[in-house]
């Protein structure tokens, strides 16, 4: 999937000033966490899992999208057990991703599932959406995590509204956590670095930088071709030394500010704000660095706006 990078790169990089998070803010909120995931990683320092991790996932984008696809036919056509009301069903939701993902269509287009494949997936239902207007996309993006505390549950409300996104991950949080790195991947995610320990990369030696980024890569294991750096800390010197390590920055240029915890709607209003500098909303949130209750709350709530208002959402192209 071919798909140009270069707006959304330039819009995060003119958007770069606007959308810096006060550090000390940021730092106060995250080091608490990441403190104590070093005492977690120190005591069972658990090596990455290579065989596991790297795992080609048994889903390919082709069936994993099949198998959305299919779990709403078994939703809508559960009551009607016949194969010629399935195939309908399945030739009409198709229809939708097609106009919406002009790009993806043609790996996307088994069509002809048996419908014996899906039925382990609808286990909890699916929410209507309007339609999808095409181009309009969201992407949401997670940081600090993975924990066990968090990760499952926005997971299952990403699952719960067909919504892809990315997850930068701290490199002691996916080593610690290595099933929940591997389930964020097989529900069709994209993960991206967010260094080994979240240091203020602005201001570590180029050999400390070199070394965050490397780590996390392996921590997490796998395909990895994005960085966030912590606290929106970037500089050309950075950006040169993540490329270093096959990884493209990326920022954000709508702030969530829920790492600061300011309430269930003070979140989902700030999800919802225009992006700053225009184009297509990428969105910051926190799966771990702190309790995020406010944040899986506000979530759904902002999917649900956003999906009203035609967005679909998907994985950051830089990351995938
Ligand atoms: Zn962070």
């Amino acid at each position: 999937m071919p798909r140009s990078t270069r707006p959304i790169t330039s819009v995060l990089a003119a958007a770069t000033a606007l959308a810096l998070p006060p550090a000390g803010a940021e730092a106060a909120a995250a080091r608490p966490a990441v403190g104590a995931t070093t005492t977690v990683s120190a005591a069972s320092q658990p090596r990455p899992k290579r065989t596991t991790a790297r795992r080609t996932p048994t889903r390919t984008t082709a069936t994993r999208t099949a198998t959305k696809r299919t779990s709403t036919t078994k939703a809508t056509a559960a009551k009607t057990a016949t194969t010629k009301t399935t195939t309908t069903k399945t030739t009409t939701t198709a229809a939708r991703p097609t106009a919406a993902r002009p790009t993806r269509t043609t790996a996307r287009r088994p069509s002809t599932r048996p419908t014996t494949r899906t039925v382990n997936r609808a286990t909890a239902p699916v929410r209507p959406h309007g339609p999808v207007v095409p181009g309009k996309v969201a992407y949401l993006t997670f940081d600090d995590g993975p924990t066990a505390a968090y990760t499952p549950q926005v997971l299952e409300i990403l699952r719960r509204h067909r919504a892809e996104a990315t997850f930068f991950m701290i490199g002691q949080q996916a080593t610690a956590h290595p099933d929940l790195v591997k389930r964020v991947r097989a529900e069709g995610h994209a993960i991206g670095n967010h260094t080994w320990s979240h240091p203020n990369l602005a201001t570590s030696s180029a050999g400390a930088v070199t070394d965050e980024l490397r780590r996390a890569n392996q921590g997490i294991g796998g395909r990895v071709r994005c960085l966030r750096p912590p606290y929106g800390a970037t500089n050309g010197r950075i950006t040169s030394l993540a490329r270093g390590q096959g990884l493209t920055p990326v920022l954000w240029n709508v702030d969530s500010r829920d790492w600061t915890r300011p309430g269930v709607a003070t979140i989902t209003t700030n999800a919802l704000a225009a992006p700053a500098g225009g184009g297509a909303p990428t969105i910051l949130f926190h799966d771990g660095g702190g309790t995020r209750t406010q944040t899986v709350a506000a979530l759904p709530g902002v999917l649900d706006s956003l999906a009203r208002r035609g967005y679909r959402f998907d994985t950051l192209p830089v990351c995938r």
